[in-house]
């Protein structure tokens, strides 16, 4: 990657961030939460990550970043930024939760491979779709939905 590649990548991450911690912003004043600089730190480092993470690797990254946040704090903002719909939770296993962050990323499912937990993911028009025929049929508006795919490679 050259320079000048970098530097367009980084100037649009610094634009996404200024949207997001805008978001942040309305969400936290709207609810009479503090503004605090640790929330808008764990936002920031969430829109750097282009995959889906749990709370030890986030952990760790700060960790690593000698920044002093403790679990409970990362479950709690976490919480707060799902809430404000920055961020989307699933749970892909059994044990814990996964998230990744929301506000740029287009709607997509996800498929999880039981052989080895790894995460693909797809979007599909179809499924908006059938979500339009039931919309119609049912006189319904939906608001959201959840789809996960568990498979396994097929036997050859
Ligand atoms: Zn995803």
């Amino acid at each position: 990657m050259t320079a000048h590649q970098t530097t367009a990548k980084d100037d649009m991450y610094q634009q996404e961030i200024e949207v997001v911690r805008n978001k942040l912003t309305e969400f936290l004043e709207e609810n009479n939460q503090r503004k605090t600089p640790e929330r808008y730190a764990i936002l920031e480092e969430i829109y750097k990550i282009d995959e889906h993470f749990d709370i030890d690797f986030l952990y760790k990254l700060f960790k690593e970043k000698q920044f002093r946040v403790s679990k409970a704090t990362l479950y709690n903002t976490l919480e707060l930024l799902l809430d404000a719909g920055l961020v989307r939770k699933h749970q892909f296993g059994k044990v814990q939760a996964f998230y990744e962050k929301s506000y740029f990323n287009k709607n997509h499912d996800h498929i999880i491979m039981l052989d080895d937990f790894q995460i693909i993911e797809f979007c599909d028009p179809r499924i908006d779709q059938i979500k339009k025929d039931f919309e119609d049929a049912m006189d319904i508006e939906i608001d959201s939905h959840s789809l996960y795919l568990y498979a396994r490679k097929k036997k050859k």
